[in-house]
């Protein structure tokens, strides 16, 4: 029904797929469990899926997980939980592991018909006659081949002592097919094999063959295996396997900010960031936690297409998308950041009801208590001089008397209760009783890398107060704070901000 819903709702639209048959279309989402998913692996997840929906097809969810080193359980599920939080049901979840003997039969068999070899050069030397686009003498006489492949799943090699590699065109001008590694040794505990299993496909192998044997007609992926895409075919050519088409499309970035697991992963792994939920991080853990919402970010990334184009999208452009979302449902709250007390002359101490929406009135309201002392922010009363009048907002107008500073800074304000005329000209500001003031944060996330560099400031912490009603709410309540921006309630008396 919400699936239903979702797709019948007005929004960006994909273009048709090429050769698609209503009813058959698959596609897959093959993540490695090696980190937390993040706006990228959205960005795959709903193209992969908005296709099998449009075509009443289905969507596969295959953790690739060919890598013991890198792999972890925690992934798997860090994974599975950021699809169900972006709303992406997988009609299928596997495991590319779970066909590692059928990947090893053709493996196998992919050597005994002369299409590839097992190697035991040195990586130097690999290295070396791929830049020369020269064979080695294990490519050359088949029967070497035949005798070692044998001895290559039995346990006879060590790590890096042999590997088997695609008989491609060592002189080839697309690198990739200079004799690629299709399986090598990892000595490791795979998180669900164990040590069981010691000779491990690569991505180039294993993306094809399971591709095929899994029914996919429309493989999508990033641009970046542009000249991998003609290995894909040679391999399921030489293993006379079914060909699903291959559909490219560009990688997501934004500026500043990196969106890939090899430049997160080490801010993680040498402590600059804590969690893989860190604001400033474009995981989907870090956007759930800074108060993006699915709906958002799904039609920012159907907004986006499935062009070629490597044009970083103006992150502004996803914050549109969520503020249209999470506007009509934020209460409107006060945060003072760098409180000033505010000394209001003659003001008598009354209860005000504020309106927690100025159009829902089903989000209800708030009773305050004033008396003749508030709270405003720092920055505000830096911009105020004698004499000035000041709307606080849904209270009165205040006039100021006196600026009284300390240090070069506004330390307190005596000010003369006004009118409630509202002037378009009279600053209009927020604040906060006195005896309602509770100590409160936001974390203001900024770009995480400036040029190459990592950005030192990216995390900002607005300090200030806000108002007991809003330090009580659960955390996870996205509220906006006037005049300050959009924040979700993290707890602790700590608020993140959204944006703007
Ligand atoms: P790594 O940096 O470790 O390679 P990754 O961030 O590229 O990790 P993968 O697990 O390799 O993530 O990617 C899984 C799938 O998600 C692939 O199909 C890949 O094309 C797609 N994908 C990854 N990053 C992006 C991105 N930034 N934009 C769009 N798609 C992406
Ligand atoms: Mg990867
Ligand atoms: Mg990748």
């Amino acid at each position: 029904e919400l699936e239903a819903k979702k797709h019948v709702e007005s929004g960006p639209r994909l273009p048709p797929l090429e050769g698609a048959v209503m009813g058959s279309v698959v596609t897959r989402f093959p993540p490695e469990p090696n980190g937390y998913p993040h706006i990228g692996h959205a960005k795959a997840a709903i193209i992969d899926e908005e296709y099998a929906r449009m075509y009443q097809g289905k969507l596969i969810l295959r953790f690739d997980d060919t890598n013991p080193l890198k792999e972890k359980l925690e992934y798997y599920d860090a994974i599975a939980e950021g699809l169900k939080w972006l709303g992406v049901k997988p009609d299928i979840v596997k495991n590319t592991s779970d066909d590692i003997s059928k990947i090893h039969e053709l493996g196998k068999k992919l050597v005994e018909t002369g299409g590839a070899y097992v190697c035991t050069c040195s990586q130097d030397k690999i290295h070396d006659l791929r830049g020369k686009g020269l064979p080695c003498e294990c490519r050359l006489d088949h029967s070497i081949a035949l005798d070692r492949i044998g001895r290559m799943f039995d346990g006879s090699y060590e790590q890096n002592q042999a590997i088997i590699r695609f008989k491609g065109d060592m002189a080839d001008q697309n690198t990739a097919m200079r004799d690629p590694t299709l399986f090598r040794i990892i000595e490791g505990e795979h998180p669900l094999l164990g040590n069981r299993v010691r000779v491990w496909p690569t991505y180039d192998f294993a993306a094809p063959v399971e591709d095929s044997l899994d029914g996919v007609t429309h493989a999508m992926r990033t641009k970046e295996y542009e000249l991998r895409n003609a290995l894909y075919f040679a391999i399921l050519d030489r293993l006379s396997m079914r060909k699903p088409a291959m559909i490219e499309f560009s990688r997501l970035e934004f500026e500043g900010i990196p969106v890939s697991k090899r430049k997160i992963r080490p801010l993680i792994d040498n402590g600059t960031i804590s969690s893989w939920d860190d604001p400033r991080l474009p995981t989907l853990s870090a956007f759930r936690r800074r108060g993006f919402v699915p709906e958002a970010i799904r039609k920012f990334v159907l907004s986006l297409g499935i062009t070629l184009a490597e044009t970083k999208p103006p992150f502004e452009s996803l914050e549109a998308y969520n503020r249209k979302v999470i506007d009509p449902t934020s209460m409107r709250l006060f945060f003072v950041r760098d409180p000033v007390e505010v000394r209001i002359e003659g003001a008598t101490p009354l209860e005000v009801t504020l309106k927690n929406h100025p159009t829902d009135a089903s989000l209800g309201s708030r009773k305050v208590r004033v008396s003749d002392r508030v709270y405003i922010a720092g920055e505000d009363a830096a911009n105020l001089k004698a004499g000035d009048e000041v709307r606080l907002i849904e209270l009165y107008n205040i006039r100021i008397k006196e600026i009284i500073t300390q240090g070069g800074k506004v330390a307190s304000i005596i000010a003369q209760v006004g009118g409630d005329e509202i002037r378009q000209s009279m600053p209009k500001i927020q604040w906060i009783a006195k005896n309602d003031i509770v100590d409160f944060k936001v974390m203001i996330p900024k770009e995480l890398y400036i040029g190459e560099e990592y950005n030192t400031n990216s995390l900002e912490i607005a300090k200030g107060g806000v108002e007991s009603f809003a330090a009580a709410l659960a955390p996870d309540t996205c509220v906006q704070f006037v005049r300050f921006g959009f924040c979700r309630i993290d707890g602790n008396n700590t608020a993140i901000l959204t944006h703007r």
